[in-house]
């Protein structure tokens, strides 16, 4: 067994392990190219999916990394996609939502809603023709998939630069610090509503680095789905902002479960709304700047139009359920017989796969 299939084995101890219809084929066929490109040596990447859809570093003991990517976010997305880009219906979010409400109870040991909330799901597939098979990975958008999980993977690599030599990504950690709060100004005398908001964001834990990377992100996108898949520009570009929208929903569903009754929308709209609104205006600009005013006009038309399918067919359906269900996030105390409960984890874990 060699170290990165050692380190694979003790991070899947602790997690909830799906299985992966995904696999790395995507991810080998451009994990070198990227790692080259930011200059990082010796950081293997090991693809998972589980129902923690946690991307993260994991350190060794003998001083080594890998970088840890989870494919159930890339699952997720698919869907995610679907339901803004293609005229779904409403009760398929409805069935995402639950699905994902007891999986976020189940990872945190609170069998009864999990259970609860499976049953919901359950009775909400009846309603729809809900089909998640391998026949449904299709694209709705050809490679919009490829791009994001591309996009990801370069987000998680470019945190990993900028903390191996903090020093020398400084002078880019600033500027986005300048470029945040020239969109703060800018919305304080255009759009005074949201620009508290903003400001919120801004003091928020780690807001550069996460703008930064997402510029980071979305420029080695670009450059991953035109040469590999020859994707336009355009497309790539809205793949990115969509990633960004669909992880502010699984961060909302992850945030609702986790603080129940505490839950404020704020919290996720303060951070995310300032990083959606950073990646719009750099990506204008760097279409700009690198390619050609039709890409940037075509990728602001088609962005603002999704945006605005984003809020009204999943943001604000997740989030009238969040408030109705708002009560049944937490476990009773009614502790269940042993027995039980590993028959009963043993049919989640089914429910889940599908
Ligand atoms: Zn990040």
């Amino acid at each position: 067994m060699d170290a990165a299939d050692r380190a694979r084995k003790n991070i899947l101890e602790f997690r909830n392990v799906r299985e992966d219809i995904i696999g790395e084929t995507a991810v080998e066929s451009y994990y070198d190219f990227l790692t080259k490109k930011l200059e990082i040596k010796n950081l293997p990447i090991i693809v998972c999916n589980t129902l923690e859809k946690r991307t993260s570093f994991v350190e060794t003991y003998k001083d080594k990394f890998f970088l840890v990517f989870d494919n159930y976010i890339i699952e997720l997305f698919h869907q995610l996609n679907k339901y803004m880009l293609q005229d779904d219906i409403a009760e398929n979010v409805e069935s995402f939502f639950y699905k994902i409400a007891s999986e976020e109870c189940y990872i945190r040991l609170r069998y009864e809603p999990a259970i609860y909330f499976a049953g919901q799901y359950l009775n909400s597939l009846e309603k729809t023709l809900f089909e998640a098979n391998l026949k449904d990975m299709l694209d709705p958008v050809p490679n919009y998939l490829f791009v994001q999980q591309a996009f990801l993977v370069a987000h998680e690599l470019s945190h990993f630069w900028t903390r191996v030599s903090f020093r020398s990504q400084k002078k880019y950690i600033n500027s986005k610090k300048n470029a945040l709060f020239n969109i703060y100004e800018y919305a304080k005398k255009n759009h005074s509503e949201v620009s508290d908001s903003l400001l919120a964001g801004i003091r928020t834990e780690n807001i550069f680095e996460e703008c930064l990377c997402d510029s980071v992100g979305l420029v080695q996108a670009i450059d991953i789905g035109t040469k590999l898949k020859n994707i336009t520009v355009a497309d790539c570009s809205i793949a990115c902002t969509v990633a960004l929208m669909n992880l502010c929903i699984l961060s909302t569903m992850s945030l609702l479960v986790e603080k129940a009754s505490n839950f404020s929308y704020e919290e996720i709209l303060n951070k995310y709304n300032l990083r959606i609104l950073q990646l719009k205006s750099y990506t204008s600009r760097y279409l700009r700047e690198y390619f050609s005013i039709n890409d940037k006009k075509e990728y602001e038309d088609t962005i603002e139009d999704i945006t605005h399918e984003w809020f009204n067919k999943i943001v604000n359906p997740i989030l009238k359920l969040g408030l109705k269900n708002v009560n049944k996030f937490n476990s009773d105390l009614r502790s269940i017989p042993k027995d039980e409960l590993i028959e009963i984890k043993s049919v989640l874990k089914q429910i889940y796969q599908s």
